[in-house]
C-alpha cells in the first residue's frame, strides 16, 4: 500500500495534480500506508510495447526463457510495463519452438503474449527477413502455431495480397488472434479487404509497406482512414522522420501505437548482431542488414519512443503516454486492466523526471 503524493498525473485527457493510491498492486481511491513525496514529477501510465524482438543482447527468438527474461527486464527498466514478444520469420520448428518457451513466459505473466512477424509476408518487402524462408500463408501451419501458443498467440502479421492471406485472417479473428496489415506491397483495396476481413492493426505504419501515392494510397492512407485500425508507428527518429509522424498521429487520432520494434542491440551500443538468421550491424545506434539493404528493426526503448514524441514531435504528454500505452493496451484488448491511471487497473507506472526521462518504475504495485 503506497500513496504518491505531490504528482502531476498524465490520464488520458489532461493532467492533473495530487495524489495516486496503490493498494494490492491496483490503483485505487484511497490507500493506506507508505507516502511517497513525488515533487511534481510526472507519473504516466506504464507503456504498452506491442512489437519488440529482444534487448540487452538477447533475443525473443532464441526460445530461451532466461533471453527472454533478461530482454522483458531490460525494457521493464525503461518503462516497458507490458510487453508483447515478436519473432521475426523462421522455419516451421523455429517458430513452434519459440512460441510453445514464450507461451510459458505469458502464462507466468513475463510478456503478454506473442506476435508472429511472418513468416507470411511480401519478399519485395521483406525488410530484415529472410527472403528465402517467407511463404504463402498456410492455414494448417498457423494452426498449428495457434495451438502451440495455448492461449498467448496475440498477432500476426501478415501480407494481405498473398494467395489465401484472407482465410488466415478470418482464422486469426476466429482464434481471438489479431491480425495485422505489414510486409505488403498491397494496394489500398487489397489493405482494405484484410480490415473487412478482420484485420485491426498496421505493422510499423510506412515501414515495410507499399508507400502512400497520391493516386494510390495503399496500406498507409487505408489503415490512416479506418476508425476499426491501429497503426504502429516505430518513433525512433529513423524509421519515419517527424514531419511524417506527426502527420500520422493527426490523421488518426488515438489510433496510433508508439512501438519500438527493438531488437536485441537495444541498450547494447554498436557492434554486430543477429536477427533471426539475418547478420545485423548497429552503427551509431542504426541497425542495419549487414550488407546495408535495409533497417533491421531499432535500438530504442519506449521510454525513448514516448520522450521523442513529446520533445521533438511536439505531441502533448497525454497524447503522447496514450499512445505508449492506452492505444496499444486497446488494441491489444488489454486496456480493461492497463493503459491508464485509473483506479481498478494494475499499478503500473512511470514516474518522469522534468526531461521526460524515466526516475521510477512501477509495476503491479512494486518498484522495479
Ligand atoms: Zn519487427
Amino acid at each position: 500500500m503506497t500513496t504518491l503524493t505531490n504528482a502531476r498525473i498524465v490520464l488520458p485527457d489532461g493532467v492533473t495534480s495530487g495524489t495516486l493510491h496503490i493498494d494490492g498492486g491496483r490503483i485505487a481511491e484511497s490507500s493506506a500506508g507508505d507516502t511517497l513525496d513525488l515533487e511534481g514529477r510526472y507519473v504516466v501510465p506504464g507503456f504498452v510495447d506491442m512489437h519488440v524482438h529482444g534487448g540487452a543482447g538477447a533475443s525473443y527468438q532464441s526460445g530461451r526463457a532466461e533471453e527472454a527474461r533478461r530482454a522483458a527486464l531490460f525494457h521493464l527498466a525503461h518503462g516497458t510495463t507490458t510487453t508483447i514478444a515478436s519473432l521475426v520469420t523462421g522455419t516451421s520448428d523455429e517458430l513452434a519452438n519459440a512460441v510453445t518457451a514464450l507461451a510459458d513466459l505469458a502464462a507466468e505473466g513475463l510478456i503478454a503474449g506473442v506476435h508472429l512477424e511472418g513468416p507470411y509476408l511480401a519478399r519485395d518487402r521483406c525488410g530484415a527477413h529472410d527472403p528465402a524462408l517467407l511463404r504463402d500463408p498456410d492455414r494448417a501451419e498457423f494452426a498449428r502455431l495457434v495451438h502451440l501458443g495455448a492461449g498467448h498467440l496475440r498477432m500476426i502479421t501478415l501480407a494481405p495480397e498473398l494467395p489465401g492471406a484472407l482465410d488466415l485472417v478470418r482464422d486469426a479473428a476466429d482464434a481471438g488472434v489479431i491480425a495485422a496489415v505489414g510486409h505488403t506491397d498491397a494496394p489500398g483495396d487489397t489493405a482494405r479487404a484484410a480490415f473487412d476481413a478482420g484485420a485491426t492493426v498496421a505493422t510499423h505504419l510506412f515501414n515495410a509497406m507499399r508507400p502512400l501515392h497520391h493516386r494510390e494510397g495503399g496500406p498507409v492512407a487505408a489503415a490512416l482512414n479506418d476508425p476499426r485500425v491501429t497503426a504502429e508507428l516505430i518513433n525512433d527518429g529513423v524509421h519515419v522522420e517527424a514531419a511524417v509522424a506527426r502527420l500520422a498521429l493527426a490523421a488518426a487520432p488515438g489510433r496510433v501505437a508508439l512501438i519500438t520494434d527493438a531488437m536485441a542491440a537495444a541498450g547494447m551500443g554498436d557492434g554486430d548482431y543477429r536477427l533471426g538468421v539475418m547478420d545485423v550491424q548497429v552503427r551509431d545506434g542504426r541497425a542495419t542488414l549487414a550488407d546495408g539493404t535495409s533497417i533491421a528493426g531499432s535500438t530504442i526503448t519506449m521510454a525513448d519512443a514516448f520522450r521523442r514524441a513529446v520533445t521533438r514531435l511536439g505531441t502533448p504528454i497525454e497524447e503522447a503516454a496514450a499512445a505508449a500505452s492506452l492505444v496499444p493496451a486497446r488494441a491489444l484488448g488489454l486496456d480493461s486492466r492497463v493503459g491508464s491511471l485509473e483506479a481498478g487497473k494494475d499499478a503500473d507506472l512511470v514516474v518522469l523526471n522534468d526531461d521526460m526521462s524515466v526516475q521510477r518504475v512501477m509495476k503491479g504495485g512494486r518498484w522495479s
